[in-house]
């Protein structure tokens, strides 16, 4: 009678043992699900927030865009009203070779004029209006041609190198800038200057110094953009100036 008693207390305390390993079991299971779950939920907000900076970047690259067009569109207005000016019979005359290197310190052609894919990367081929030269900072900016200074543009200070993300818009995205009308329909055209020696209604003569290379408004280093404006279009300048 002992002896059953004790065979049946040994089956009993061996199915207790069997059931608590079957908790411990299903306890561990549950902590892993928790764990996989937290992991999941941790990687969904990692997605989500670069999502959210993509769309911030994006929104800045379409704002920076936006002020692009609207200032080379202003520039396009002032240039074609500079055109009229000019006298009818003199608006064909070939440029071509004929203008003055407008840095002569530039140490490479670092853009050229038309499609490129944006600096700031991310937007694709854009139409670039006109050629960057690349020189070391306060490298001289000269007039490629003697004409009048007719648009000044001297209120941006971050001259510093910048990405999308820490873009001014100062001048459009410009920065600081001049524009000269030489006549004949043509005006040309000096960016992201770091600083500008000359004034709005000022003649100049072909290769006098008119400002200093920097890197001011949406620019990601030290270069003069020169743009080049015919008859109120966009041309690319290298033709005239080689
Ligand atoms: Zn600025
Ligand atoms: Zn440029």
């Amino acid at each position: 009678m002992k002896k059953k008693k004790n065979l049946y207390g040994k089956a009993k305390d061996e199915l207790n043992a069997q059931k608590n390993e079957a908790k411990t079991t299903k306890a561990n299971a549950e902590k892993e699900n928790v764990k996989l779950k937290n992991a999941k939920a941790q990687k969904n907000s990692e997605v989500q927030k670069l999502t959210d900076e993509e769309k911030e970047l994006q929104s800045k690259i379409d704002e920076y865009q936006a002020e692009m067009d609207r200032i080379e569109a202003e520039f396009k207005r002032i240039a074609a009203e500079e055109a009229a000016k000019s006298s009818a019979t003199n608006k064909n005359v070939n440029f071509n070779g004929e203008l003055a290197w407008p840095c002569p310190n530039y140490t490479r052609i670092s853009s050229y004029f038309g499609g490129r894919a944006s600096p700031g990367g991310g937007v694709g081929s854009r139409n670039h209006k006109g050629m960057d030269l690349a020189a070391p900072h306060g490298s001289s900016i000269v007039a490629a041609e003697s004409g009048t200074v007719i648009l000044v543009s001297n209120t941006c200070t971050h001259d510093y190198p910048k990405t999308v993300a820490t873009k001014c818009g100062c001048g459009g995205g410009y920065g600081n800038y001049v524009m000269i009308s030489h006549g004949n329909g043509l005006v040309s055209l000096y960016g992201h200057c770091s600083s500008i020696s000359v004034s709005k209604g000022q003649t100049v003569t072909r290769g006098q110094h008119i400002a200093n290379v920097g890197t001011t408004g949406y620019s990601t280093g030290n270069h003069l953009h020169f743009g080049l404006l015919l008859n109120g279009s966009y041309i690319d300048p290298e033709p005239y100036i080689k």
